[in-house]
């Protein structure tokens, strides 16, 4: 919650005073030491080299324990102003540093960056400890939150205050001292874990490819899959032949339409067996030791276990709330995903198939079924999806709710050639912020789509500090003589990242420490954007033709709307399961053994889950949770789906671009970071408490079932 906590992953060790030395010769020529004079003080990428990181790395541990010290040791007695606030304030140099490294390891990474992650990331764990489990430190800002409520602050700053003093108590500052200690190597040992998973992932996910030699084996792929796979072969030297991977532009498009069984097989089976394969990158090992360090953690922590533990800080509180609310949607969800098993078997048997459906066929005839049914074929839909006018679809949509405009600059840096800047203005012309996409895969980017930032928003002297955001996605790419065509999936995820991004650019909020959001809150934003992407008046604004400019026929949107719900039985139960697998992890209580692949399987049994759909993530890439930040949180989607769900109510009942409403969502939700409880915020915005009955109804989950 606290800034510091949340960008860094881990921290240093070397003596301030060494450090300052090494400084001014590292210092030289390098960026980080520099003020940047590029526009909106976005990084200068072009000069930033892999060996800056580690000694501006350094300095910024170092600077940050000086300015620590400086706190904690200090004469006065102890403030608001002198302690809280000054913690707050501290780390700049290494949140500078830090943004930049961590955003490049997600989007851009190489062998050194990896090299250099394992070398700070005890660093960074240990600065972290050593600020929260500082004695002297925390007896300040105790003493600061026992006069909080005499002390005449501001709500942001009692909030401040009392977030603070929290953070210092579940990091541990209240332990005897051998349990501290037990801990900081807990925290250690967990760092680089969590690396090594996220590496050995990226490349599992890189080793494998599937290469195409016959024209035959082609059969039923759309031209544009088709031509896809040929740049891919191309850009791999095989040129006449066809290549596809378990990048998501790749492998969702051939396993929806390859007519060739065996190939599905075999390129579904190489997803599946990510991290699990007994090699060297094999994540088995390293996630039983995740799950039972948390598990000895949040012993320490006095928790029953590690989903207790992290769930007393979400809006869920408890794991029974989490595994009440997924436990509902599951009985619903399995009936209906039945079902479509069912359908799909009987379109087997239609076409003349004599064989069982397995997790390989699903897609395939899921489309065969949806084309039936609804006469709808994802690549009918494609042209009019072209990427630049659903972005500008996404734009369009904030411009009529806040205001904003996004104006291209050529001459902001960037990281990649492939990334796009903006400048977003407010609704008054006011510079609101930097906006920065990267839409394409890459061999150096992990996958997933998800939205960060180099810069978070703050008060800093008075002056508000304007953020700089970044949507980083894997979406399909443009090939040949076509643009790039999205699918109305990474169409609604366009929207989704743009949502988190706008939550971000709109902030005002005075503290950094007050920026994030509960887990199971954080998807609102996001989620609730997807709406806007498929109402068919916003639709008939950016989707059009691609060659011909005609706009989205309502005849199809008419179809769109129709299918909506089909399907929904797998996405919810492939979603429900993981979100289950998750829980199940952190149910563990310390000192159990368990062997990866058994604990998974009876997890899945225990619910039920059919054969023929795989768990969305399997643990051995399960990253969310074992190298992200959703441990005992994968369920955050459906929960914030409550939330969105019930908030874009609102928006039905009012109008899609209801000015008061969207003020009210602006005001009450984006703008206020974490500075208020988010069911009070959610409360202000919609006058209640959420209901899950919107959610149900928008997934066909309503339907009665014996
Ligand atoms: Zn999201």
């Amino acid at each position: 919650m606290v800034k510091w906590l949340l960008l860094f992953v881990g921290v240093a060790s070397c003596a301030p005073l060494l450090a300052a030395q090494t400084s001014q010769a590292a210092a030289q020529n390098n960026p980080f030491f520099e003020e940047w004079k590029t526009p909106f003080g976005v990084p200068p990428f072009e000069r930033i080299k892999e060996e800056h990181f580690v000694p501006a790395i350094k300095e910024g541990i170092a600077q940050q324990r000086r300015e620590i010290d400086e706190i904690a040791n200090s004469k006065k007695k102890p403030t608001f102003a002198n302690t809280v606030e000054a913690l707050d304030a501290s780390g700049e140099q290494l949140d500078k540093v830090q943004a930049v490294f961590s955003n490049l390891m997600g989007a851009e990474t190489n062998d050194q960056l990896q090299a250099i992650a394992r070398e700070v990331s005890p660093m960074m764990s240990a600065l972290r400890d050593d600020i929260l489990l500082n004695e002297k430190l925390f007896a300040r800002i105790s003493e600061v939150w026992q006069q909080r409520l005499r002390s005449k602050l501001a709500p942001e700053q009692l909030r401040l205050v009392e977030e603070t003093h929290k953070q210092f108590v579940r990091g541990g500052a209240n332990l005897p001292a051998e349990k501290k200690q037990r801990l900081r190597k807990i925290n250690e040992e967990m760092s680089l874990l969590s690396l090594k998973f996220g590496e050995n992932m990226l490349k599992e996910t890189n080793a494998y490819r599937l290469v195409i030699e016959k024209k035959e084996d082609l059969d039923g792929l759309p031209p544009n899959v088709v031509a896809a796979a040929a740049d891919a072969a191309k850009a791999a030297k095989l040129e006449g032949k066809w290549v596809f991977t378990l990048q998501a532009p790749s492998i969702w498009p051939f396993l929806t339409y390859s007519k060739n069984r065996e190939l599905r097989q075999q390129i579904l089976t190489a997803y599946a067996q990510r991290g699990d394969n007994g090699n060297d990158r094999d994540n088995k090992e390293a996630l039983v030791k995740i799950a039972s360090l948390r598990a000895e953690r949040a012993k320490i922590m006095g928790s029953p276990n590690h989903a207790a533990f992290v769930l007393e800080e979400r809006m869920a509180k408890t794991p029974d709330q989490v595994y009440g609310l997924l436990n509902k949607l599951w009985t619903p969800a399995l009936a209906v995903a039945k079902k479509e098993a069912a359908d799909l078997q009987a379109m087997i048997k239609q076409e003349g198939g004599d064989f069982k459906l397995e997790a390989w066929d699903w897609r395939f005839y899921a489309e065969r079924v949806k084309k039936a049914r609804y006469d709808l074929d994802d690549s009918e839909l494609r042209p009019y999806f072209k990427l630049e006018n659903v972005r500008e679809g996404a734009f369009y949509v904030a411009n009529r709710l806040y205001g904003l405009t996004f104006i291209e600059r050529t001459d902001i840096p960037k990281y990649h050639t492939e990334v796009k800047t903006f400048e977003v203005k407010d609704k008054d012309g006011s510079h609101l912020g930097v906006f920065l996409v990267d839409f394409h895969p890459r061999a150096g980017k992990r996958g997933g789509a998800w939205s960060s930032g180099y810069r978070s928003q703050r008060f800093k002297a008075g002056k508000d500090i304007r953020p700089i955001v970044v949507n980083v996605c894997n979406f399909t790419r443009a090939t040949g003589d076509s643009p790039a065509l999205l699918t109305l999936e990474e169409t609604e995820t366009l929207f989704h990242e743009f949502g988190h991004g706008l939550h971000s650019l709109l902030r005002r909020i005075h503290y950094g420490g007050l920026g994030g959001v509960p887990r199971d809150f954080v998807e609102l934003p996001s989620q609730i954007m997807e709406n806007w992407a498929t109402a068919p008046e916003v639709m008939k604004i950016y989707a059009k033709h691609w060659k011909t400019g005609e706009v989205i026929p309502d005849s199809l949107i008419t179809k769109i709307q129709k299918a909506e719900k089909f399907n929904q039985g797998f996405a919810t139960v492939e979603y429900l399961a993981a979100s289950l697998l998750d829980m199940d992890w952190h149910m563990l209580t310390e000192g159990t053994t368990v062997q990866a692949t058994e604990f998974e399987n009876r997890s899945l049994q225990k619910i039920g889950l059919l054969p023929e759909i795989i768990v969305r993530y399997r643990s051995p890439y399960f990253a969310h949770i074992f190298s992200g930040g959703y441990s005992a949180g994968y369920y955050s989607y459906i929960w914030s789906e409550v939330l969105d769900s019930d908030a874009f109510g609102a928006f039905k009942e009012k109008g899609l671009f209801d000015p008061a409403t969207a003020l009210s969502f602006r005001q009450n939700i984006l703008e206020k970071g974490g500075t208020m409880e988010a069911m009070d915020m959610y409360k202000r915005f919609r006058g209640r408490e959420p209901s899950v009955e919107f959610l149900l109804e928008k997934r066909g989950l309503n339907v009665p079932v014996n």
